[in-house]
Parts: C-alpha cells; structure tokens; sequence
C-alpha cells in the first residue's frame, strides 16, 4: 500500500528507505545482537556508526578540513543561546548583528539579546517577511562577535540563494547560519561561513539531534557560564561525545547521508541530485500557484524557498484567506486529506497554508498536490 504524502514542515516526512531500514536493524545491528538505542556509547559498534555518519556528512557538504561537525541536542532554539554562548566572546562588548528575514532569525536575535549587545543590521519585518533586504543595505558593525542569518525561513518561506560575502561588506566577523530547514539541499560556500547550526528533523533524521559546523579558530571564546557540555570547543576535543549524544538520531542521520550519497538524477549525484530535484519540486509548485486565479505565494519571487512554500487560497474579494477555519480553507484541507496530502495547513503565524518540499518528497508527491489543487480550483 503506498504511503500518503507528507507535507509536514518538521518533523518532516523521512526517505522510505530509511525507515525500512531502521525498522529491520531495529532489534539487531549488524549482527551484534543488540539495537542501536540497547548500545554504548562509548562501544566499538556506536562508535563506528558514528564516524561514518559524521565523514559522510562532511562528504555530502564538502565541509573543509578545518571546520569540525559536531552532534549536540537541543534544537535549533537551545543553539540560540549556545551559539552567543560560544562565540560573543570574541567581542569585548559582546557585539552580534542580526540579519532578520523572518520568524526563526527573529526568535535567534531575541535570544541573543540575554547575551550581548544584539545589533539588527537588517529586517523584512516590514514588509512581512516577504523577502531580503538587499546586502549592500545592510547596516553592519566593522567587527562585530558574528552575524547571523537564517538560510531559509521555514514559516515565512524565504530562502537565501546565495550567502553574503561579509568581507566585501566591510564587515570582518564569521557569519553564522541556521540551516535547519535546507541543509542537504543545496551545498554551502564554506568560504563565507563560520558557523552552521540547524535541528535534524527538517531535512535530515529524527528530532533530538542538532547539527552545528563550526570553524576550528572560533572555538575556544565560550563565556564562562556556558555549560561545558554545549561548549564547542569540548564538544569537539571529546568527538561529540562531553555526554550521551543522541545515538538513535545519530544513527538514522547516518541512514540518511547514505541514501544521499547514493542519490542520482542523469548525471548528477548525491548533494548535486539532492538539489536538482528540490529545484524541480518547488518549479512545479510555484508555477502552478503563478498559473492559477485562486492561489498565491506572497513572497518576493527572487527569494522564494525550495523547501517551504506558504500559499494561500483567495477569497470571493480576491484577498488571501489567512483564517484557517474559514470554510474555503477547511474544505481545501478536507479533501487533501482524503487524498493522501498530509499537514498543508499553515504556520499559526501566517495562517494559510505550507506545503514543505523536503528530501523525501518525490516529486510525484509534488504532481499529487498540483492535481489536487487545479481540481479544487475548477471546483470552488
Ligand atoms: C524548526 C526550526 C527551528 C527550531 O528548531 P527546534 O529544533 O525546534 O529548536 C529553528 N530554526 C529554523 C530555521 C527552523 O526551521
């Protein structure tokens, strides 16, 4: 029986193939008699399952030599603190600049805000976190601790294609990102990062394991009250390993950056087809939103995201219907549902509705949606 299409925007929708695979080594790995959540730590067995997930992620993005891949807990949100924690010490007054495209880098900035002087050098709050304000804009401090930026904006739908180049802003920090929601999906220019952190139940695994690259020169500037298990620096002196590290999420992460690799479409592989389809899920979403009288996305289109797309449904006055209850919407949900189309309903602080275009959805899922979506509209 083929499974529904899940559209969810995290934890998110997981490759099949994993999960089959998780559920026949569930009981014994490998032939060691025991399951991965029954082992050490500290065995042979997690330790190997661990150095492999971590070179084959490092394989995936390309991650130079002199950054480290650490797996830390937490979520994306405790790394809000951990990330200032960590690295505001290179300032004397602990000075961050903030670029805020949208809720996760406003949430990332407020945080910071109980650890040092929190500039924001640029937002789209204005405009809705419709879009990016243009770099050159941007008012950076000279030599700030870092900036930070979210590569892509799971509520709002808002998406960095290119990372700035801080140096050519007159800028001289590390910038920090939260790739939560996009990683594995297009490759990073580690060139103009210093620091990547993200939750792994987007795009990569199970919820409880957060990834974080980091540079090898910014560790050692942690505050003093930063506990010593969220120090980066001891994080990577002891191999991820200060504490128990969540080694069922390690492990099916570690499932995922196999099936990645072993990913084609033509010629490409790996990260290269991982990105290829991304691109082709979110062009025949968004040109069928585009082609349509009912349904619009109200983000800029240069800076719309590959792996979230907010829509909304029109009213009979042409304007977006925010209220999920409003009978239109809940009608459209009804018969997704009934079709197979999983978790469509928007984020409660846009409203409407989001379709999450991760990894695992093929795009046949996508053509599901599409077909759903003109039917609705003849219909409505
Ligand atoms: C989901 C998400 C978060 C929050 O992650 P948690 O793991 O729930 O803390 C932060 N940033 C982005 C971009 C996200 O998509």
């Amino acid at each position: 029986m083929a499974r529904p299409y899940n559209f969810s925007a995290g934890p998110a929708a997981m490759p099949e193939a994993v999960l089959r695979q998780a559920a026949a080594e569930m009981l014994d790995w490998h032939g060691c008699g025991m399951g991965v959540m029954e082992m050490s730590h500290r065995g042979k067995h997690f330790g190997a399952i661990l150095q492999q997930a971590r070179d084959d992620l490092r394989t995936l993005l390309a991650v130079p030599e002199n950054f480290h891949i650490l797996f830390s807990q937490g979520g994306a949100l405790a790394h809000n603190a951990i990330v200032p924690l960590n690295l505001a010490g290179r300032h004397p007054a602990r000075a961050m600049d903030f670029v805020v495209t949208g809720g996760w880098s406003d949430k990332s900035a407020k945080e910071a805000r109980r650890y040092g002087d929190v500039h924001i050098a640029a937002s789209s709050a204005e405009q809705g976190y419709t879009t990016i304000p243009d770099p050159t804009s941007w008012q950076l401090r000279e030599r700030p601790a870092y900036v930070h930026l979210c590569g892509n904006e799971t509520i709002h739908g808002v998406e960095f294609h290119t990372l700035p180049d801080l140096a050519a802003l007159g800028c001289e920090a590390p910038l920090v990102i939260d790739f939560s929601s996009h990683v594995l999906s297009r490759p990073i220019d580690w060139s103009r990062v210093g620091l990547a952190f993200g939750g792994a139940q987007k795009n990569i695994g199970p919820a409880g394991l957060t990834i974080v690259i980091v540079r090898e020169d910014l560790l050692g500037h942690a505050l003093p009250h930063c506990p010593s298990v969220f120090d980066y620096r001891v994080l990577a002196e002891q191999d991820s390993m200060a504490n128990t590290p969540p080694t069922w999420g390690i492990y099916v992460a570690g499932l995922v950056f196999q099936w990645a690799l072993a990913q084609r479409e033509g010629d490409a592989q790996g990260l290269a087809a991982l990105e290829l389809r991304a691109q082709r899920r979110a062009q025949l979403l968004y040109d069928a939103i585009d082609g349509s009288q009912l349904y619009v996305n109200l983000v800029h289109p240069a800076h719309r995201s590959r792996m979230n797309v907010p829509f909304f449904l029109r009213g009979d006055d042409g304007e977006p219907l925010r209220d999920p209850n409003h009978p239109r919407n809940a009608a459209f949900l009804r018969g997704a549902e009934a079709r197979g189309l999983l978790q469509l309903r928007g984020h409660k602080s846009v409203g409407g509705m989001r379709a999450s275009l991760y990894n695992a959805m093929p795009l046949d899922g996508v053509q599901a949606l599409v077909d759903y979506m003109r039917e609705f509209e003849r219909q409505a």
